[in-house]
C-alpha cells in the first residue's frame, strides 16, 4: 500500500534577512495506512511547525515536499489550500481544545461543522453522524447541546477528536493531544486514542512526552533542533535508545520540559551533542 503521508526534504525558514533562521532542517519520513508514528521534542524543537506544514497552515522552503494521500500540498495557492483543508483528508486534535473548538458552537455544531463545511452531505443525515461519532468517542449524548465553557477539559478533549473523525480522515495529526489534561484525564484519552486505531487512518501522534506516545505509536520520530536525529520502533526508542539526544530524552522521562534529568547531565549532554 502506498504512504498515506509521504513528507520529503522538508525544510522551513522564518524570518527575513539576517533574522532568517532554519526551524525545520531537512525532514522525511513516510506513514501507512493504520500505523501511527510518534514524534517527540523538546518545546521549540519544530514539532508543531511540522504538524502545520503538513496541514498547509506554514509555508516550507522551496524543494520540500509533503504528500498527503498522494496529493502534493507544499505551494498551493490560497484556494486549493482552502479546499484541501475542507475536504477533511488530514485532520487535526491540538494540545488546547480552547483553540480547536469554537467557544459560540455548541458540542453538536462543533463535530457537525467539518461535514458541513465539505457539504457532501444531506442535512438531515448529519445530525446521525454526529451521534455515531459522539458514541464513538464515549462521549454523553446529552452533551450535546452545550458549549465547551461548560465542558471538562477530557469531555473538551473528546468533542475535539470526534469532530477531527467525522469527515474520516486518512491522516490524523495529533499535537500533545493529552498535555493539558490532569493525569485521570491523560490516560483515559490514551486509552480511547489507542481504541480509536484503524487500518485505515495514519496517525502522526506528537509530544514532548515519550511516556504519551509510548503505548499507542509502531515508530517514533526523535526531532532534535528542527533535525529528525533517530527514526526507530517505539519500543526500541524507549528500551535502547542510539542517539544521545534520545538518551537524553529517555532519560529525562516523563517530562522533558524542567524534567527529572539533573541539570549538570543536561548540560553534558547537550556539550556533546555541540562540541564548540
Ligand atoms: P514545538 O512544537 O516543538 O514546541 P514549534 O514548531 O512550535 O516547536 O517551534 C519551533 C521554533 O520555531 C521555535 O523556536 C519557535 O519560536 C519558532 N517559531 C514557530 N512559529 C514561528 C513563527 N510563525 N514565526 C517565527 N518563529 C516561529
Amino acid at each position: 500500500t502506498a504512504p498515506t503521508l509521504e513528507v520529503a526534504s522538508l525544510n522551513v525558514h522564518f524570518g527575513r534577512g539576517r533574522a532568517r533562521k532554519q526551524i525545520i532542517d531537512d525532514v522525511g519520513f513516510e506513514i501507512r495506512p493504520g500505523e501511527s508514528v510518534g514524534l517527540i521534542g523538546e518545546t521549540g524543537s519544530g514539532k508543531s511547525t511540522i504538524a502545520r506544514s503538513i496541514l498547509g497552515l506554514v509555508d516550507p522552503s522551496a524543494g520540500s515536499s509533503v504528500l498527503v494521500a498522494g496529493k502534493q500540498v507544499v505551494g498551493l495557492s490560497a484556494n486549493a489550500r482552502r479546499s484541501f483543508r475542507r475536504s477533511g483528508v488530514a485532520q487535526y486534535v491540538f494540545q488546547d481544545p480552547h483553540k480547536s473548538l469554537d467557544q459560540d458552537f455548541t458540542v453538536e455544531q462543533s463535530i457537525a461543522e467539518p461535514l458541513l463545511i465539505r457539504g457532501d452531505i444531506k442535512r438531515a443525515d448529519v445530525a446521525e453522524a454526529v451521534r455515531r461519532q459522539v458514541d464513538d468517542v464515549q462521549l454523553d449524548a446529552a452533551l450535546l447541546g452545550r458549549f465547551p465553557a461548560e465542558l471538562s477539559g477530557g469531555q473538551r478533549q473528546r468533542v475535539a477528536i470526534a469532530r477531527a473523525l467525522i469527515t474520516k480522515p486518512r491522516l490524523l495529526i495529533l499535537d500533545e493531544p493529552v498535555s493539558a489534561l490532569d493525569s485521570a484525564n491523560r490516560v483515559k484519552i490514551l486509552e480511547l486514542l489507542g481504541r480509536l486505531r484503524s487500518s485505515e487512518v495514519a496517525m502522526l501522534f506528537i509530544s514532548h512526552d515519550l511516556g504519551s506516545v509510548a503505548g499507542i505509536t509502531d515508530r517514533t520520530l526523535v526531532l532534535y533542533r528542527g533535525r529528525v536525529v533517530e527514526v526507530n520502533k517505539t519500543s526500541q526508542i524507549v528500551n535502547a535508545p542510539e542517539h544521545p539526544y534520545t538518551r537524553l530524552l529517555v532519560g529525562s522521562a516523563p517530562t522533558l520540559s524542567g524534567g527529572s534529568i539533573d541539570r549538570e547531565r543536561r548540560e553534558q549532554l547537550r556539550a556533546e551533542l555541540h562540541p564548540s
